[in-house]
């Protein structure tokens, strides 16, 4: 459990920044504090930004907007998320714990962790999403997801653009609500796929070889064995590194085969 000295409800953005500035290492921005939760930091400034707005989910100039205080469970629940992407982001998370837990973990605690085993960093990926940083403005996803951890911005919303792509998203677990042992999504618009892969136990990456099988027509099963060969997969206490091979086959050969189905009708 963590402890706490000043807990702090900025009423600006720029307060907000200003107090995660004054010392980078012992503030810290809350989300639910899930996670947070499960350490043992100590903390001299919590900000908390639940007075700030960022609790929206928008449909604006054709982007989809999540912001950062938006709690998993709105993911899977709000309509403007549901009907998008063939659900794609509620079912991302839908394993996550219990519904309880998901109505405080927010988005943005979510991707600015850039856990390996993040189910929605992966969701997220295949849609092409970009991230909206108070000091590092707008970055692809797949950018934010390739740089590491600095406590020093803070995250205001996900942004994914409104572009009627299918997509699918499939997971392996030891248990239903086990952190993913492999996680895989794919999306496709006007012929052109994205596949990304996540919890080998590294964090999720594109599979450029595999969206490159679907996109001339090689088939899904060719797409699976692509993202097989093409990426790193490692060992921890859930999988090993060969078995994780083996289920990124199976889980992109599935998820293209979900796609093509919805694609279809
Ligand atoms: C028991 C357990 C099981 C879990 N299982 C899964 C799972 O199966 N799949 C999965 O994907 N995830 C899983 N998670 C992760 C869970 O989804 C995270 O706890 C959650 O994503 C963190 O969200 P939060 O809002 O609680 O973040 P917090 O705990 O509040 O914050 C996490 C970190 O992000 C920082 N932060 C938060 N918001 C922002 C922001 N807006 N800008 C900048 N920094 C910010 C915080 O300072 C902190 O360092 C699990 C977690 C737990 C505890």
């Amino acid at each position: 459990m963590y402890t706490i000295k000043s807990y702090v409800f900025p009423e600006s953005l720029e307060e907000a920044d200003e107090l995660l500035r004054r010392d980078c290492r012992s503030s810290a921005i809350l989300g639910g504090c899930c996670w947070l939760k499960m350490g043992h930091r100590r903390i001299r400034w919590a900000i908390d930004l639940t007075r700030l707005g960022l609790d929206q989910i928008e449909v604006k100039d054709g982007w989809l907007e999540l912001g950062a205080s938006v709690t998993l469970h709105q993911l899977e629940t709000h309509p403007d998320v549901t009907s998008r992407f063939d659900g794609i982001l509620g079912e991302s998370v839908s394993h996550i714990v219990g519904v309880p837990f998901r109505n405080c973990a927010t988005v943005g605690g979510s991707v600015f962790s850039r856990f390996g085993f993040s189910d929605l960093t992966c969701a997220l990926l295949a849609l092409d999403a970009t991230v909206v940083l108070y000091r590092g403005g707008e970055v692809p996803l797949a950018q934010f997801m390739a740089t590491p951890i600095s406590f020093d911005d803070i995250l205001l919303k996900v942004r994914i653009r409104d572009d009627g792509r299918r997509a699918a998203y499939q997971s392996a677990r030891r248990s239903s609500t086990d952190f993913p042992t492999m996680a895989v999504a794919v999306s496709c618009l006007d012929g052109r796929w994205t596949v990304s892969v996540g919890a080998r136990p590294a964090r999720a990456v594109r599979s450029e070889q595999a969206a490159r099988c679907l996109n001339d027509g090689l088939g899904a099963a060719a797409a699976g064995q692509a993202a097989a060969e093409e990426l790193t997969y490692g060992t921890d206490l859930r999988a090993g590194a060969d078995y994780r091979r083996k289920l990124a086959a199976v889980l992109v050969r599935r998820a293209a085969e979900q796609c093509m189905e919805e694609n279809k009708g």
